[in-house]
């Protein structure tokens, strides 16, 4: 059978070094006649190949020899004398991630449309990437030159997917044979490196559940404090996943994930003192069962994997009303209020941050009762926002609407925010109410304006008749206030 080769597509040329971007006015690259289009090859004598080798291997160096490529061909030689921590002033291309050499079962990319944009057939599986964003590997195609990289570099943490600690049962889940899905000997040198460790697993029904689950988790728990966490989210399955081995997350199936996993966590919050294994936030809903409370998540580490996210972003609202409650009563007839004051009376993550300057003053006084717009958002989100916003309407007298957006693009049990398309907004625009729609920001491409189906934001835009905001579920009141 052909394998992949460990980076199996390759669309850009890999050119040596790290090429820069900007240039900031005024600085040291600037003094030294760097400009963007050149390439840093060497620091030192030490080949550079992205940007996280650029600093680490000038961090708290004061004299430096950089090598560097110029466009028409020329090599510079510099060799400079800073300020300690002085900045050089440079912006660089972003990191091409490499690919993964596995076959999962329930990959994303194997649920795609066929005409869904090309970056979502890409399988990252890059310890870069997982290190500055939090992107899972799985380690099973590292190679032993990146697994020197992470400890030298101090690339700290990884988050890994490891779905089984039975051998058996993870090479299945990744559709590669047990040598290569073994990771112990890996894992083991992190660990011994102190590289700290997010783990991942996605769950699949019948695969890697039950008795499964409880050895991975006693498995990783054993190694705590140096893995740090678990995070067990539910397989999502669009409509164009066909293979028979998977079976679909049902309400009755989180039901019983939960009551077992929370036995576990229960012994684990005895004897480490932390709840070590979070479920996903996607399998409360579905099983119809409360979110466990702000203590149980502790520092969140896994929020951006969907753990916690509800409950982080209900306390934090809950907050926002308790202040305007408060404020209410100490002003007879209206609420009024100013983006100040939401400042002072938050701790986070509803923070204010306006992403732009903004003409307005910071201090406004804005009246609730003039905001009327409808909030877009998936299926599985939309009941815990309705009744947080109807709680604010019933308050301050704005005239909000959350409406649940099916996913049609996707299909099948996909209903979170985040894979909302085009299409799947354009299918609801006939019922939106108010003056303006906000979209989850998530839904765009972070360095390029287009959804996930290739549709243009602007070209979206153009098809409603009010205006469109893309904001996070956490910043929406304070961005609202902004906007509006
Ligand atoms: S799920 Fe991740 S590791 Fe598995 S094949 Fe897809 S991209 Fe690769």
């Amino acid at each position: 059978m052909y394998e992949f080769a460990v980076t199996p597509a390759i669309t850009q040329l890999r050119r040596p070094g790290v090429l820069i971007t900007e240039v900031a006015p005024d600085s040291l690259a600037t003094e030294l006649e760097i400009a963007p289009g050149d390439r840093i090859v060497r620091v030192n004598g030490r080949v550079v190949r992205d940007y996280l080798d650029f600093r680490f291997q000038t961090a708290s160096e004061t004299e430096l020899e950089l090598q560097i490529k110029k466009p028409n061909g020329e090599t510079w030689q510099l060799e400079i004398e800073r300020e300690e921590g002085e900045d050089f002033g440079l912006m660089f291309e972003q990191i091409v991630p490499r690919q993964c050499a596995n076959e999962c079962l329930f990959c994303f990319c194997k649920g795609n449309p066929a005409d869904a944009r090309p970056s979502l057939f890409v399988r990252d599986e890059d310890i870069r990437l997982s290190f500055l964003y939090g992107n899972y590997t799985t380690l099973s195609s590292i190679t032993d030159d990146e697994m020197r990289r992470i400890v030298e570099q101090r690339l700290s943490p990884q988050y890994v997917s490891v779905h089984a600690t039975d051998l058996k049962t993870r090479a299945f889940l990744l559709g590669v044979d047990e040598r290569r899905a073994d990771i112990s000997g890996k894992l083991k040198t992190l660990l011994d490196n102190d590289i700290e460790i997010h783990a991942q697993i996605v769950l699949c029904p019948e695969i890697n559940d039950g008795k499964q689950l409880e050895k991975t988790l006693r498995d990783l728990a054993a190694h705590y404090p140096r893995i740090v966490s678990a995070a067990i989210v539910p397989v999502a399955l669009t409509r164009y996943n066909t293979d028979e081995r998977l079976t679909r997350v049902t309400p009755e199936f989180c039901r019983r994930t939960v009551a077992e996993v929370e036995r576990l966590q229960k012994e684990f919050r005895r004897n480490l003192g932390v709840t070590f294994a979070f479920l996903g936030d996607e399998i409360y809903v579905k099983a119809v069962l409360p979110i466990p409370s702000r203590k149980h998540y502790g520092s969140y580490p896994q929020i951006e994997d969907g753990v916690g996210m509800i409950r982080s972003f209900t306390n934090s609202f809950e907050k926002l009303l308790n202040s305007l409650e408060k404020k209410s009563k100490s002003s007879a007839a209206k609420v009024e209020i100013s983006l100040e004051e939401f400042e002072n009376t938050r701790t986070n993550p509803l923070a204010i941050v306006p992403k732009t300057k903004d003409p307005r003053p910071h201090t406004a006084d804005r009246n609730f009762k003039s905001l009327r717009g409808t909030f877009l958002t998936g299926e599985m989100f939309a009941p815990i926002l309705r009744e947080q916003i109807e709680k604010l309407n019933a308050l301050a007298g704005s005239q909000f609407h959350v409406l649940a957006v099916p996913n049609t693009y996707f299909g099948g049990d996909v209903a979170v925010a985040g894979l909302l398309t085009g299409q799947d907004f354009l299918a609801v625009k006939d019922k939106i109410k108010g003056d303006f729609v906000v979209i989850p920001k998530a839904v765009i491409k972070s360095d390029e304006p287009i959804l996930l189906d290739g549709m243009k934001y602007d070209d979206l835009k153009a098809q409603f008749s009010v205006p469109i905001y893309d904001m996070d579920a956490q910043d929406l009141v304070g961005e609202i206030l902004w906007k509006v």
